[in-house]
């Protein structure tokens, strides 16, 4: 643990935290893993061991299935009222905003990102989840149905639904916004009354961990949240697979969300995914240029490209075409990139080390193929997994770069002149996340985010998100919502009560 003592920033609690022993959260206990093997954590910024954390496996989850499972049908957590179950959320949300600092800097140290962003951003926005989703707790309601049974005349009925918990849910999480994922995945199977087993990220379990603590300290009886940290190919597929558990809610490629699919389909599990996108930010010619020049880079910029919904297809008309990709380049030589614990840097390392191999390969790809960089195009540094934020041109709909998912700081610039044909290209993917619109006329902005297949479409603005404002996707990127009122749909069954008078 030298290692993690050198390069943890100087806060006493995060250094302490951080050189422990991590181990995983079954039915209220801190334990090892069944095996007794550890995974390492590397710090991005480095590519050296940040901290060994207990590698949860197949029986692993078995037994935080079984402590969810029981915790549900028999323990004190049904019995407690929507009130009490919501004042618990609302505690934890505060122990969050108690704890922001260090949780913030273990964001930035296994992330990567930016210490004032997670700061900003991903803590605040997980306090104000677990604040919006504790009021909800109270307001599951189901409805009373005037019901005419033409084969019984003359019987009354009095009929009505019940929106009931729909049981253990295996919750999988991915390493963007760690905490953030995880709030927006227990916040509402918290509010409807399920259990959890939580499986994060392997590149960013450290403050999911703390946040067991926290939810320990809140008062949630045992095994209401059980985290087990540990690969996807093993804890992940157990846990998508297991026959116990009643639901999966996973967020990550559409790849694996696609494994996740197959895996629930033993039991016919309910799933919800969050996949992957390809999300077109449309700029027309009438727009005010500042605004959509700086709207544009950090539709792709933030959080370094590695967003679900990042606005990763530039569609800018003809007319400013060049203007735009010159201001989006402009702002990219100005990003600073560093460390996350440097207060000038604006974007810090990807995460892994695969993700930057993944990243620069999508780089040299569209390279082989025409693309041409206007800034940026590779690596930044030598040590570390740093890429440079980058403006691709040249670009057509065929090449990878601009039909996959590169899920790093590169965007692909590309003119268009007619409207209609502009909606179709926006539409020519598989994906269907989100979408921006750039422009002054209301009415062409309107007409537009009713016909792109997207589950977001953002006006004049991008990555505006809100615990209130559902998000998901249309086409593979998704089944479900996160967040909002239509978050709870995926965490209840709805039961008809029918009852002759
Ligand atoms: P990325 O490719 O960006 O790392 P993934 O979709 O692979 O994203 O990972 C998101 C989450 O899914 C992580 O928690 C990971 O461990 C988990 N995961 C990966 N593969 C599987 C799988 N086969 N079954 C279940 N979970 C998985």
């Amino acid at each position: 643990m030298a290692t993690a003592l050198k390069i943890v920033p100087p806060e006493d609690k995060v250094t302490s935290f951080v050189s422990r022993t991590h181990q995983m959260l079954i039915h209220g206990k801190w334990t090892e893993a069944v095996s007794g093997k550890t995974f390492p954590t590397y710090n991005p910024a480095t590519g050296e061991v940040l901290a060994r954390v207990a590698e949860g496996d197949r029986a692993d989850i078995d037994l935080a299935v079984k402590a969810a499972r029981t915790a549900f049908d028999s323990g004190p957590w049904r019995k407690l009222t929507p009130s009490e179950r919501g004042r618990m959320i609302w505690k934890l949300a505060d122990l969050i905003e108690e704890n922001l600092e260090e949780l913030a800097e273990l964001e930035t140290l296994d992330n990567g990102k930016p210490l004032k962003i997670a700061r900003a951003a991903d803590v605040p926005l997980a306090v104000d989840l677990f604040r919006y989703m504790a009021g909800w707790a109270t307001k599951i309601e189901g409805t009373t149905i005037p019901i005419s049974v033409a084969y019984t005349p003359g019987v009354q009925y009095l009929a009505y639904t019940l929106r009931e918990p729909v049981g253990v849910v295996g919750q999988i999480i991915p390493w963007n916004f760690p905490l953030l994922m995880a709030a927006w995945k227990l916040g509402p199977a918290l509010a409807t009354g399920c259990t959890v087993v939580l499986k994060p990220a392997e590149q960013t379990p450290l403050s999911c961990l703390r946040l067991g603590e926290l939810i320990q300290e809140a008062g949630f009886p045992d095994g209401v949240v059980n985290i087990v940290p540990g690969y996807g190919e093993t804890a992940g597929a157990a846990l998508a697979a297991h026959p116990n558990v009643d639901k999966v809610a996973f967020t990550g490629s559409t790849e694996v969300g696609k494994l996740i699919l197959q895996a629930a389909a033993g039991n016919l599990k309910k799933v919800s995914l969050e996949l992957g996108g390809k999300s077109p930010n449309v700029v027309f010619a009438d727009v005010d240029l500042d605004a959509a020049i700086s709207g544009a880079a950090s539709a792709i910029f933030f959080n370094h490209g590695q967003c679900c919904c990042a606005g990763s297809r530039l569609y800018v008309e003809d007319k400013i075409f060049d203007k735009v990709v010159e201001g989006v380049s402009e702002q990219a030589r100005k990003i600073n990139v560093g460390s996350g614990f440097d207060s000038s840097t604006d974007m810090g390392p990807l995460v892994s080390e695969e993700q930057l191999n993944r990243v620069c390969g999508y780089l040299e790809s569209g390279f082989s193929e025409g693309a041409k960089a206007v800034v940026g195009g590779g690596r930044h540094g030598d040590k570390g997994y740093f890429v440079k934020p980058t403006v691709l041109v040249n670009t057509n709909e065929k090449m990878k770069v601009v039909r996959e998912e590169i899920f790093g700081p590169v965007v692909t610039a590309i003119p268009f002149s007619d409207p209609d044909d502009l909606t179709v290209q926006a539409n020519d993917t598989v994906y269907g996340l989100a979408a921006g619109i750039w422009t002054r006329d209301i009415k062409k902005a309107h007409r537009l985010a009713g016909q792109l297949r997207a589950g977001t479409v953002w006006i004049n603005c991008y990555n505006i998100f809100d615990a209130a404002l559902p998000f998901g996707g249309y086409k593979q990127s998704g089944w479900g919502r996160e967040m909002g009122k239509d978050a709870l749909e995926m965490y209840t069954e709805v039961k008809a009560v029918c009852s002759a008078m």
